[in-house]
């Protein structure tokens, strides 16, 4: 990938703790890397993919908020990145996203709300995650995910050990957690 532009770093105070940032632009998309001082030979990794619903507004129909949140606790504390992979609604962008959730409202699930629109169930990519990790250097990383399809989607990349995030269910996103559960692959 040679298109992209990258920032300077800055320094981001949070509540978490303070982390620096570096902006990373591809055509539209701009995707950040959130890290630590310390990097550490193996860090903790978290690729968040952006969910403007669940990161921004508390949304309930997912677990995408609490695990950002979780996320920067840990990294806060253990050293490492998240990169925030802006690919919204695995990667059919918020307009469609609406549309799947109005599907949902119809009684579709959010793999079947995506197939209704003509989409994939997961529509990401990830080759702009490898180029981030690349030029912080880091090819060995502990990835934190209950996505087993994160480890296959960075080839070059060696996930020394996987870390899951769990968290616990609410009466809005039990059936999302499920379908993730069942029918993408994750390990909940
Ligand atoms: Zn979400």
């Amino acid at each position: 990938m040679n298109n992209i532009n990258i920032s300077k770093i800055a320094t981001l105070p949070t509540i978490y703790g303070t982390f620096k940032i570096q902006a990373f632009k591809e055509g539209e998309k701009e995707h950040l890397a959130i890290f630590t001082d310390e990097l550490s030979e193996t860090p903790i990794v978290r690729v968040h993919s952006e969910c403007l619903t669940g990161d921004a507004l508390g949304s309930l129909k997912c677990d995408c908020g609490e695990q950002l949140h979780a996320a920067l606790e840990l990294i806060a504390k253990e050293g490492g990145m998240l990169i925030y992979h802006r690919q919204e609604g695995r990667n059919i962008g918020l307009l469609n996203k609406v549309n799947a959730y109005a599907l949902q409202d119809t009684g579709y699930d959010t793999v079947a709300a995506n197939h209704q629109l003509g989409f994939k169930a997961d529509e990401r990519t990830y080759e702009v995650v490898e180029f981030i990790l690349k030029h912080f250097d880091l090819k060995k990383i502990k990835l934190l995910t209950n996505n087993p399809a994160k480890i296959e989607s960075l080839p070059d990349i060696e996930i020394v050990e996987r870390i899951p995030i769990q968290m616990t269910p609410n009466p809005y996103n039990e059936n999302y957690l499920k379908v993730k559960k069942d029918q993408l692959g994750h390990l909940l």
